[in-house]
């Protein structure tokens, strides 16, 4: 499993955690003592456009993980995993590319 690193967009701390839905949206609290459980919303959209999480995508494909399991384990939807993988298969250039940062990591 890998753990999306979930920051508070008030003070940048990951010490973060679920607080329902709203309007079908993912509600978090922020835990610190600066924000004292200030609570905010994170797009799905807004965790495919973060580094990392497009390969990411790919590196869980290439471990066997379907799609479902995937978008679960990023915290971001079926849709969003299906569209980059396929666009993955359509520039294999790009495909190298993301292997290769995965491998110097
Ligand atoms: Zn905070």
């Amino acid at each position: 499993m890998i753990l999306v690193p979930l920051q508070c967009p008030f003070c940048g701390s990951e010490d973060v955690g679920k607080h329902g839905t709203v309007n079908g949206k993912q509600r978090y609290i922020c835990h610190t003592l600066e924000c004292s459980h200030r609570t905010f919303y994170t797009e799905y959209t807004y965790n495919a456009c973060k580094s990392g999480v497009k390969s990411d995508i790919y590196k869980q494909s290439v471990n066997g993980s379907g799609v479902r399991a995937i978008s679960r384990c990023l915290g971001i939807s079926t849709d969003t995993v299906i569209s980059e993988l396929k666009k993955r298969k359509r520039h294999k250039s790009y495909q190298q590319g993301i292997l290769s940062d995965a491998f110097h990591r």
